[in-house]
C-alpha cells in the first residue's frame, strides 16, 4: 500500500532509463515504472496525475542564504530600478506604507543606477531625505546609505573596520554613502526590523548577542518559513546554506519540530579571516550536534575575496586602469592552515573566490590539506569562480575539488549585463569567466544553485539560464550545456557534494521521496522558454510541501 502514487509523468530518474510513474510510501520511493504498473498498486493511496508532466527528484539549490534570502522577500526590491527618478518613485509609496521602520531597507540596487559613478547618499538623500534608507547591492558587498542613515550608523565620518571593508570618505572628509563589505555596513543592517541577526551568519558567523527572546525568535521563524514556502513553491527540497550559526541551527531544529521545515537544509559553520583557526572546532561541535535528515552541518565556509564589481576579488593582475589587484581576505599561511585543521577533522570546506588570484590561492590550500592529511573523498568546494587562470583548469579533477557556480550570475544567464571588456576585467580574463562548461570539460565536478538572494531562487530561470542562455560579444566563450545535465547538477550531483547520493537526488526504490512534479514537459520546451515552467506538486520526504 501507497502514500502517495504519482502517474502518467515523464519521470526523469537520473537512474538509468525513464519512466512514468512512482509510488512514495513512508517518506521513500518504493516503485518506478509504468503508469499501468503503479496504478496496480496505487490501493487507497493519494493519486497526483502529472498530466504528461516531468517529475524529477526536487531541486536541491547548493548555495543559498536562507535568513537572508527568506528577509529581503519583505524589503523593497530595487531589481531594474535605474536613475534617482525611478528609485523616488519606488521608495515614497515603500517609505509612506512602513512608518515604524527606523530604517527603510532595500535589496538588489543597482550598482549602475546612477550610470558610470559611484552611487552616494546624495542619490539616497534625493529619494528619501526625511527618514534612515539604505539599499544592498544583490550580491550583498555593497550598501549604500543616505545621510540620516549615516548619521544614525554612526559612519557620517568615516569608521575604521579592517582589511577587506570600508567606509568611502569623500573629499568633503564625509562618508560618501557607499559602504564596502560587511564590516562597514553592519551598523546599518543592525537598524532594519530584523536588527540585522539575518546578516550574522554571513557577516560574523556568530550568534546574536544577547540571545534573542523568544518573542525574537518566533519573529525570526515566521521570517524564515516565509522563505522555506517559497522555495518549496519552486520545487526545491533541500538547500545547503553558505552562512550559519548556532541560532540559525536551532531555530531551523525547533522548526522541524514545529512542522514549518520544508526543505531539508545544511547550515555550515562561517569561518572569519579574523578569527583563529581553532574556532574551526565548532563546526565539528555544530556536526556533533545537528546531524538528522532535515537539519545538519558538516561543512566550514570561508570568503577568500569580495566581488568584481567593486573591485574587492583578488585578482593575478591589476584592474584595468588602476594599480590595484585588491587582496585576499586570508593569507595563503591563514587558509592553508585552516583548511588543513577543517580537512583533518573530516569537514567540508566551501570556500567563496570570485578572483582569479583567490581561486589560485583556495586551490593552493586545498592541495595543502590534500599534502598534510592525505588523499580523501572531501568534495571541497570553490565557490563562484567568477574568473581563472588557464592554467588553474586541469587542478580541479587531481585534487577532487568541486566547482560551485550560479548560472545566473554570469551574463550568458541574462540576468546581469555584461561587462565592458577591459572596462572592470581584461579582455583575456572574459575568455575564461564563469566557464562551468571548459571546468567540466576539464573533469572538474559541477553543481548549480543561485546564491539567493543574490539571484533569485526560482529554480527554472538558473536552468534556463545555463541551457539557453543570451547572446553575448564573441570574446565570451559559449558555455551553454544540455538540459539533461543541467538538471543532473541541480539534483543528482548536488545530493552527491552533500554526500547524499545514496538517498537521493535519484528516483529509485529506497531514495528519499523528494519529488518535483513540474507543470510542464521540460524536454519538450523552447529551451529560451524554460524559465517559465512552474512547479505543479512539491513534495519533501513524502510530505506535500507546495501544491499549485
Ligand atoms: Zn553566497
Amino acid at each position: 500500500m501507497s502514500d502517495i502514487v504519482i502517474l502518467n509523468g515523464r519521470v526523469i530518474t537520473f537512474d538509468g532509463p525513464d519512466a512514468e510513474a512512482i509510488a512514495i510510501k513512508d517518506g521513500k520511493v518504493t516503485a518506478v515504472g509504468s503508469t499501468a504498473e503503479i496504478r496496480e498498486m496505487a490501493g487507497s493511496a493519494q493519486v497526483i496525475d502529472a498530466q504528461g508532466g516531468t517529475v524529477m527528484p526536487g531541486f536541491i539549490d547548493s548555495h543559498v542564504h536562507l535568513f537572508g534570502g527568506a528577509a529581503e522577500l519583505d524589503f523593497l526590491n530595487l531589481t531594474g530600478v535605474i536613475g534617482v527618478e525611478a528609485l523616488t518613485a519606488v521608495a515614497r509609496p515603500y517609505s509612506a506604507a512602513r512608518p515604524d521602520d527606523k530604517l527603510l531597507f532595500a535589496c538588489s540596487i543597482d550598482y549602475a543606477l546612477i550610470g558610470d559613478r559611484s552611487i552616494t547618499r546624495h542619490d539616497l538623500d534625493a529619494a528619501i531625505p526625511d527618514r534612515p534608507f539604505a539599499a544592498s547591492t544583490a550580491d550583498h558587498h555593497t550598501v549604500y546609505a543616505n545621510t540620516k542613515a549615516l548619521e544614525l550608523a554612526g559612519l557620517l565620518h568615516g569608521a575604521d573596520c579592517g582589511t577587506g571593508s570600508e567606509v568611502v570618505m569623500g573629499k568633503d572628509g564625509l562618508a560618501t554613502g557607499e559602504l564596502l563589505e560587511a564590516a562597514a555596513f553592519m551598523p546599518v543592517l543592525e537598524m532594519t526590523h530584523l536588527g540585522g541577526r539575518e546578516m550574522l551568519g554571513m557577516t560574523t558567523g556568530a550568534d546574536p548577542i544577547p540571545a534573542p527572546d523568544a518573542k525574537t525568535r518566533a519573529i525570526d521563524k515566521g521570517v524564515i518559513a516565509n522563505g522555506y514556502k517559497h522555495c518549496a513553491m519552486h520545487g526545491i527540497t533541500s538547500l545547503h546554506n553558505m552562512d550559519g550559526n548556532f541560532y540559525q541551527l536551532e531555530l531551523l531544529a525547533e522548526m522541524e519540530a514545529e512542522g514549518t521545515l520544508l526543505c531539508r537544509t545544511e547550515i555550515p559553520m562561517h569561518l572569519k579571516h579574523t578569527d583563529p583557526v581553532e574556532r574551526v572546532d565548532e563546526a565539528a561541535e555544530m556536526r556533533a550536534k545537528y546531524s538528522g535528515d532535515m537539519v545538519w552541518s558538516n561543512r566550514v565556509k570561508m570568503f577568500m575575496d569580495g566581488v568584481i564589481d567593486s573591485k574587492t576579488a583578488y585578482m593575478l593582475e591589476n584592474y584595468p586602469n588602476t594599480d590595484s589587484r585588491s587582496e585576499p581576505l586570508f593569507s595563503a599561511e591563514h587558509f592553508n592552515e585552516a583548511a588543513i585543521r577543517a580537512d583533518a577533522m573530516g569537514l567540508q570546506i566551501a570556500v567563496h573566490a570570485i578572483g582569479d588570484a583567490a581561486v589560485r590561492q583556495t586551490l593552493d590550500g586545498y592541495e595543502a590539506a590534500q599534502k598534510a592529511n592525505g588523499v580523501r573523498d572531501s568534495r571541497h568546494r570553490i565557490e563562484h569562480i567568477e574568473t581563472i587562470h588557464p592554467s588553474d583548469i586541469p587542478r580541479f579533477k587531481p585534487l577532487g575539488v568541486v566547482a560551485s557556480m550560479q548560472p545566473l550570475h554570469s551574463p550568458r544567464g541574462g540576468f546581469f549585463p555584461a561587462y565592458e571588456s577591459g572596462d572592470i576585467i581584461h579582455p583575456h580574463q572574459i575568455e575564461t569567466a564563469f566557464a562551468w562548461k571548459t571546468l567540466r570539460d576539464a573533469g572538474a565536478a559541477l553543481i548549480f544553485s543561485t546564491d539567493w538572494p543574490v539571484v533569485p531562487v526560482d529554480v527554472m530561470p538558473t536552468i534556463q539560464g545555463a541551457v539557453a542562455g543570451v547572446e553575448l560579444p564573441s570574446v565570451w566563450l559559449d558555455q551553454r550545456l544540455p538540459l539533461r545535465e543541467v538538471l543532473a547538477a541541480y539534483t543528482r550531483d548536488n545530493a552527491w557534494v552533500e554526500f547524499n547520493e545514496h538517498r537521493k537526488g535519484r528516483l529509485r526504490v529506497g531514495m528519499m521521496a523528494d519529488v518535483v512534479v513540474m507543470d510542464a514537459d521540460l524536454d519538450a520546451m523552447p529551451i529560451d522558454q524554460l524559465g517559465s515552467a512552474m512547479p505543479a506538486v512539491t513534495i519533501c520526504g513524502g510530505r506535500i510541501t507546495f501544491e499549485a
